[in-house]
């Protein structure tokens, strides 16, 4: 079972995106925040990772940074509102291979995420 992860520091958008992919034969881990991201991501090993930027504390960026610090392989789908195209610049630079915009379309973010981890690093 392919395993991703979801971290946003909203609990309504981790649990309904969660639903979604545990439906379509997933195995999904949620976090509320970078630290606990950062723990599951060494504890589970999740191919692929979707990262919301505005967090609160230690936002997408930061968490990015760690993340790709710890494993270089996993594909890190970045979630953003429009306005934020100068992170999403720094955030491809630092290693994420694709980003998704807010609020969520859930075909699309399905297309997204299968399509990365069709691709070989
Ligand atoms: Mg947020």
């Amino acid at each position: 079972m392919r395993k991703i992860l979801v971290v946003d520091d909203e609990c309504d958008i981790c649990d309904f995106v969660k639903n979604f992919f545990q439906e379509r034969g997933y195995e999904v881990f949620t976090a509320l925040c970078g630290e606990d991201a950062i723990e599951l991501s060494k504890k589970e090993k999740p191919e692929l990772i979707l990262l919301d930027i505005k967090m609160k504390g230690m936002d997408g960026i930061a968490t990015l940074k760690h993340l790709r610090a710890i494993d270089r392989k996993q594909k890190i789908i970045m979630v953003t509102a429009l306005d934020d195209q100068d992170r999403m610049d720094e955030a491809s630079k630092l290693g994420a291979c694709d980003y998704v915009i807010k609020p969520l379309m859930l075909d699309y973010l399905e297309n997204a995420v299968e399509r990365n981890l069709r691709v070989a690093l």
